[in-house]
This record gives structure tokens, sequence and C-alpha cells, in this order.
């Protein structure tokens, strides 16, 4: 599971980083709100930490724009003050899933995390991913769909490995060429294009499945629920 987490205060950062290392996340960082929504657009992330005070937004501007600009409903937790009750109020409000009054506990921080990611179904076991009738185990780097096994080229096992982990979730192009290529100039987006139609096509991915793979324009894609309504009969 990978955790967003915004904080200006190096010395604070350094201490909440290591005990989020140490219990096993990964951490992507940042110490200014501009630089975190920048970094968050080609990093997803499954939960959010924000600090409320940073020297060129404030907190709540800072969730706006990850729910509106990045539209996320990735989870937040956001760290304030302890006298500052109208910043909890305007955060809650603002889209904020809790808050912890600082200084930080440890035991408090890892609790809340866990909690918020139970109640948000986010996954933390990465080695066997289910979508409807797909099963992607990854010791074994197998996928199944209905209980058959689909071959897969390692890169397209590799994309449905990251679209699965990500659902939900808006990935760019870009980003999904970084994890599943690496950087190479020689290919370009047009590349992951081909491959997410393949991919969609080998397990199924449609209204059958309740899931598809939305087409993003000009950003990327997005494997999501098809809500209720939207189902094509
Ligand atoms: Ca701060």
């Amino acid at each position: 599971m990978r955790i967003g987490y915004l904080e200006d205060e190096k010395s604070q950062a350094d201490l909440v980083k290591s005990w989020l290392l140490g219990e096993g996340f990964a951490v992507t960082h940042a110490d200014t709100g501009r630089g975190f929504i920048n970094l968050l657009t080609d990093n997803p992330v499954d939960m959010l930490i924000l600090d409320w005070q940073l020297p060129d937004m404030e907190g709540v501007d800072v969730l706006a724009s990850v729910r509106n600009q990045l539209n996320s409903n990735v989870p937040v937790i956001f760290a304030t003050q302890r006298d500052a009750e109208a910043d909890i109020v305007r955060a809650l409000q603002a889209g904020a899933d809790d808050y912890l009054v600082k200084p930080l506990r440890k035991g408090e921080l890892l609790a809340r995390l866990e909690s918020l990611a139970r109640r948000a179904g986010v996954t933390t076991d990465e080695t066997r991913l289910t979508l409807g009738p797909i099963v992607l185990d990854n010791a074994a780097q197998k996928v199944t769909v209905n209980g058959e096994l689909v071959k897969l080229t390692p890169k397209d096992y590799q994309l449905a490995y990251c679209m699965l982990r990500n659902v939900g979730k808006l990935l760019s192009r870009d980003y999904l060429l970084r994890e599943v290529w690496g950087i190479d100039a020689s290919l370009n987006t047009r590349t992951v294009d081909v491959h997410v139609s393949r991919i969609r096509r080998s397990l199924n991915i449609g209204p059958e499945i309740g899931y598809c793979i939305k087409t993003v324009y000009q950003h990327g894609y997005r494997l999501e629920k098809i809500q209720a309504l939207e189902v094509v009969e």
C-alpha cells in the first residue's frame, strides 16, 4: 500500500516516513502543496496524510485539488494543531475522512490508517488481486477468469497487475509506460493504448463483469466499477 504524505516540516516528515516505511508502506512525500499535487498526478497512492499549514497552500485547498482536479476519492487523514477546531470542521466538510491532532503518535497514526484502509476497502495484500471473476495470483504470475487460465505476455501481465491494484484511480499513459516498460525513449504512449485494448479483451473487462476500463481523454485510463445506471443493456 502506498501512502501520499504532505508535510513541510522536515523533522516531522522524516519521523513519520520512518514509521510508515517500518510498517512496510511505500511513501510518496512532498513538502509543498503544489509539489504534492504534481507528484500525485503521475504517482497514484492508496491513502493520503495531509498537513494543514503549508508554505504555499492550506491543506483544505490541497484536498479540494485532490478531489476535483485529480478526481480521486482516496481516503484522506489530515494532521492539524490542537486548537484548530474550525480547521477540522472545514477539512471534514471538504471531504477528509479522518484527522489527527499534532504531535502525531505512532501507534495512533498506524491504527487510524489501518481502520481507514479497512473501511475504504483498500487492499493491503498485493499477492492476490480479485476483480469479479478475474483473479490475479502474483506469486504464481498467473491470471484466471472464471477459473480458466488466461495466457498473457509478460508486459500484458504487468499492465493487468498495475491496473488491478489501482482500481478507481486515473493512471496516465506516462505512468503506465514507466511502471510496465520502464523508461524507454524508443516507446511512445501509443504502445500503452495497444496493450490496454488487449488486456481489456483477454480478461473480458466490460459490463458482463461490472467493471470497465475508461479512457480519460488526453490523459490515460481508469479501471472502475460500472455504476448501475451506466450499464448498457
Ligand atoms: Ca506544516
